[in-house]
């Protein structure tokens, strides 16, 4: 048994003395309410004004703390100063905090926040991680987690043709660190070595995760990355900092 992930708090705490330390703070996209407990949804700007545009979120699934802590560990060891360069980088680090602070999939309301992007009235959650889509990005990266996988994988989808996908790199950036999933099929949809193409576009769904959200609002490039929970939490934290720095190497 490994430890149970820090505190939303906690999580916030840290970024915001990392943020200091790159001379920004953490920005309130808002503040959502459930029950008696009011949780502030916060996001981070670094590098601002710089060419190209990345957006990377975490905790949709308030059962997947690697992605939170990834972006955490991203700031928190200076290594995202290396990109700034070439991209400004905008982090919703925690998308579902009360889901993240009971270790639950859900909402306290039962909604999974990564079905209710097309809703015409969505979750509040869902309504302030829309708002910062007011400008374009280049890339968009979701980091989750998947308890019924062998290994990582990932989903792209992308305006441009295959030829400029980057998701096979990623994994091979990857795949010294954690095992890949090699099925043929992943969540009934084929895979190509732990890479799936989305099928449909965001006009043939009903419902939108956030990624044919951000595909709709013209993001060049998104993806949806999908980490083991077989593996200890340490190692796939790991798996999805080296996911995003290979990520934002190969689309800059
Ligand atoms: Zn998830």
């Amino acid at each position: 048994m490994s430890a149970a992930p820090p505190g939303y708090q906690s999580v916030l705490d840290r970024l915001e003395t990392a943020a200091a330390r790159g001379g920004t703070s953490l920005e309130v996209l808002g503040e959502v309410r459930h029950g008696e407990t009011t949780h502030p949804l916060k996001s981070l700007v670094l590098g601002r004004g710089a060419p190209r545009r990345a957006l990377l979120s975490a905790g949709i699934h308030g059962d997947e703390p690697a992605g939170v802590l990834a972006l955490t560990e991203f700031i928190e060891s200076g290594r995202y100063r290396l990109f700034l360069g070439d991209w400004e980088l905008t982090l919703i680090p925690c998308i579902n905090p009360h889901g993240y602070e009971a270790a639950t999939r859900l909402n306290p309301a039962g909604q999974d926040l990564n079905r209710e992007f097309k809703s015409a009235s969505p979750a509040r959650e869902v309504a302030l991680v829309q708002s910062v889509f007011t400008r374009r990005f280049n890339l968009s990266m979701e980091l989750h987690e998947d308890n019924d996988s062998p290994g990582y994988y990932l989903y792209q989808k992308s305006r441009f043709d295959r030829g400029k996908f980057p998701g096979e790199q990623i994994l091979k950036a990857v795949q010294g660190l954690v095992p890949l999933n090699a099925e043929e099929e992943i969540d009934g949809m084929p895979s190509d070595g732990g890479v799936i193409h989305r099928l449909s576009g965001p006009e043939a769904m009903d419902w939108w995760p956030m990624a044919l959200y951000s595909l709709w609002k013209e993001t060049e490039i998104c993806l949806t990355l999908e980490s083991p929970t077989l593996l200890s939490l340490q190692t796939r934290v790991l798996a999805h900092v080296t996911a995003i720095e290979a990520a934002l190497r190969l689309c800059r």
